[in-house]
């Protein structure tokens, strides 16, 4: 392994700090052959930290007070150079310090200084051997006999712990004894069972899935824009099977796995391949244990969420991107990627095709497909021929409600029971009631640490924070004025919980949101009590909005669809849109129609029309016109500088300082507003102040981005508070 050439032996690692610069190391005496990629330990500043070496050299300018590394991590380069490379790409297009963007990039195993050997499972095989055990030794005679049943495969320390309780130190003695012997190897994907087949292609889909499938060997992207249950889904499995043919892996990104067991089901059932999920749900071990399978080529389906797209590919032949417009795609801590447009970097890297779908594609797709950048594809119909739904818009102006509930709405759900159907009550806000109010002077109780408003939660009887987690104890007496008159106000999950199974008693209901599944294993349970058509009331957060597929479901009713009308942020119109019509997109998916009633206080407003009177496109180019007319993004590229404090006046005069202290060459380019408070000044504490960076499209803001991690890197005030820099952020 040494290497005896002196010439390279000077390391330039990239160490998990906020500095942007590498540093130079000294390396120890055995070198790897391939040092360019490898994990090492450093010391740095009386710590010892661990850091990936990205390029070797003969000198240093600190050549004289280098210190060495010390140890190797790796003995062969844990980082590809085509994973360095885009992640060096992609860290400079975010904005962010290298050694920092590679240790977040690491799954966390790796991080913690861990190597693959541990990783490794042990597989116990039996000797051929004539002796014979001991008549008496009743549970070695098991343990044995469980080994023998498998003399090829061998069977797996887990497996065997699992079948016969504390059997570890009989082990030991069997192996001491030469009757088995055993060996070390990573734990083998269970290959998943072909139980459904392919559907024939109706004459749109086929046009899609011809002109895809014509040039599966070069980059291109391809967005699919079809309503839910178009058929989508379908084209990807078809497409897939393609890939595999040409032993190539896919990689599948959607926004939440936890919440759709359901969709990596459905490819399990078509497939007898190797299949893995990567998301955050699974523990360090597995996660660490899919990342080294897809790098040796052993996974050849990775299902995942957002950071699967950090692994690394041993011949990636496509890349699929469900519910592309997601947010959840983007990172919201420390590196803040996009993971969908990545995956577009990715694709081209490989040279490989990638599909982006959605029913509510976003303006930035949309917009990349006007300009011939991508490929545009429309789906118009169901897959199945159901007609879309019907949709109902119930105004609730000068109505009487009973807990929020027209009686129109009531007489409604009960239709759809008797014929013994499902029904989906969507109200994105958990929790009994959003506020809690004295009626007498108007006080509402808001959180002491955040500028929310604080949730009434009947199960635990307290006020809860659903910004910072506080909570906060139910006074029967006004803080302000002393009046007795207080209570609860507007609606909630819970609440409604709580009148639908007053009002409909005869029907089971089931509530989703993410306190009733908290636990693990509660939204498979609930889930499928729902799918076993167990559950005739469905009451759901977002959480039910998208992705499910529930066959009997019949009518969805959207409590409270105003609440996006007037958000404070220029995409909230758009997310209220994109979540209605994911919404609607429940109802009525097994060959009958279905039905959408949508409850409003605005009832005249053009949105009702836009969302359903007209596709989907429609209303996106009126959102486009609208970003167009104020050069807001995606029109223009946006950079949002954050800073929160402690200290409300120190953020927004560190942003003001900031702005201030722009190069003028570099201020000619820009458009800069603010510093102003984010719309949630202050959360856990914290006041947050934003400033917004925005620019054309065709000009680059490398040199900006540079500047401005520079001043970061490098002013005291910055390492006072917590700041970010969030290229193409999608929130305020
Ligand atoms: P999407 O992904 O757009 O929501 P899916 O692919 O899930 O749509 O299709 C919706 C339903 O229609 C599924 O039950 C699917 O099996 C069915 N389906 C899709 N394509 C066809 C087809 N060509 N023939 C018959 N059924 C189809
Ligand atoms: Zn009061
Ligand atoms: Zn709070």
């Amino acid at each position: 392994l040494s290497n005896k050439n002196n010439n390279n032996r000077i390391l330039k690692v990239a160490i998990p700090v906020a500095l942007i610069d590498c540093f130079d190391y000294s390396a120890v005496d055995n070198l790897p052959k391939n040092p360019i990629g490898c994990r090492v330990l450093v010391p740095f500043n009386n710590r010892q930290l661990i850091a990936v070496v990205i390029a070797t050299s003969s000198t240093s300018k600190y050549k004289d007070t280098l210190k060495p590394i010390i140890k190797f991590l790796d003995d062969s380069p844990f980082f590809s150079s085509d994973l360095l490379k885009l992640s060096k790409w992609a860290n400079d297009y975010y904005a962010y310090f290298y050694g920092m963007t590679l240790n977040q990039i690491m799954p966390g195993f790796y991080r913690q200084g861990k190597d693959e050997s541990q990783l490794w499972q042990t597989i116990y095989y039996v000797n051929k051997t004539t002796k014979t055990l001991p008549a008496k030794a009743h549970k070695m005679q098991q343990v044995l006999n469980l080994i023998s049943q498998n003399p090829t495969t061998g069977i797996s320390h887990n497996n065997l712990i699992q079948n016969i309780k504390s059997c570890t130190a009989i082990l030991k003695k069997l192996k001491e004894q030469n009757f088995i012997k055993s060996d070390a190897c990573l734990p083998v994907i269970q290959k998943s069972k072909i139980t459904d087949f392919a559907k024939k292609l109706n004459p749109e889909q086929q046009v899609i899935y011809d002109n895809i499938q014509q040039d599966l060997n070069n980059f291109t992207v391809h967005l699919i824009d079809g309503i839910t249950g178009s058929g989508k889904t379908e084209i990807y499995l078809q497409l897939i099977d393609k890939i595999l043919q040409q032993q190539k892996q896919v990689l599948i990104l959607v926004p939440e796995i936890g919440l759709t067991p359901q969709l990596v089901q459905r490819f399990s059932s078509r497939f007898a391949t190797e299949i893995i999920t990567m998301h955050s749900g699974l523990n360090q071990t597995i996660r660490a244990t899919g990342y080294l399978q897809t790098k040796q080529n052993k996974a050849k389906i990775i299902i995942g969420t957002r950071s699967a797209i950090w692994c690394q590919f041993k011949n990636l032949g496509m890349i699929i991107v469900d519910e592309e417009h997601d947010s959840s795609f983007k990172q919201q801590s420390k590196f803040l990627y996009h993971a969908r447009d990545l995956s577009v970097v990715i694709a081209k890297n490989n040279n490989i095709p990638i599909i982006l779908g959605s029913a509510t594609s976003s303006m930035e797709s949309y917009l990349n497909c006007q300009s011939k950048k991508y490929n545009y594809h429309l789906l118009k119909t169901r897959a199945t021929k159901t007609l879309p739904p019907r949709v109902t818009i119930s105004a609730l102006n000068n109505l009487k409600l009973y807990e929020g509930f027209a009686s129109s709405t009531l007489t409604k759900i009960c239709e759809h029971l008797r014929q013994n159907n499902q029904v989906l009550i969507y109200i994105n806000r958990r929790g009994f009631a959003p506020k809690y109010m004295c009626f007498e002077c108007g006080e509402i109780k808001t959180c002491r640490h955040c500028s929310a408003t604080m949730t009434y939660h009947k199960a635990i009887n307290r006020l809860r924070c659903h910004f910072c987690n506080a909570l906060a104890d139910i006074k029967d007496i006004c803080e302000k004025c002393g009046s007795h008159n207080i209570g609860v106000v507007g609606l909630g999950s819970e609440k409604i919980d709580n009148v639908i199974n007053d009002s409909y008693p005869a029907y089971k209901s089931v509530r989703v949101d993410r306190d009733t599944t908290a636990n693990k294993g509660q939204l498979e349970q609930k889930l499928n009590q729902i799918t076993t058509g167990d559950c005739k009331i469905l009451i759901g957060t977002q959480m039910l909005a998208k992705g499910h597929h529930f066959p009997k479901l019949s009518l969805v009713v959207i409590m409270d669809a105003d609440r996006g009308l007037f958000g404070t942020d220029f995409r909230s119109i758009e997310h209220m849109s994109q979540e209605i019509i994911q919404v609607a997109g429940r109802s009525g998916r097994e060959g009958k129609q279905g039905e959408v009633l949508i409850q409003t206080m605005q009832p005249k407003n053009q949105i009702w029309d836009q969302l359903f009177g007209s596709s989907y496109f429609d209303l996106i180019y009126s959102y486009i016109k609208i970003r167009t007319q104020h050069s807001l993004p995606p029109i223009t590229s946006q950079i949002l500088i954050r800073a929160k404090s402690k200290n409300a006046k120190f953020a927004d005069n560190f942003l003001e300082i900031f702005k201030n202290n722009i190069p003028h060459d570099l201020k000619q380019q820009i458009r800069i507003l603010g510093p102003a408070p984010a719309p949630m000044e202050k959360i856990a504490n914290l006041y947050r102040f934003n400033l917004v960076i925005l620019c054309h499209k065709n000009i680059s803001l490398a040199s900006f981005k540079k500047w401005v991690l520079h001043y970061m890197a490098n002013n005291k005030y910055a390492k006072k508070l917590s700041w970010s820099i969030d290229v193409d952020a999608v929130n305020s």
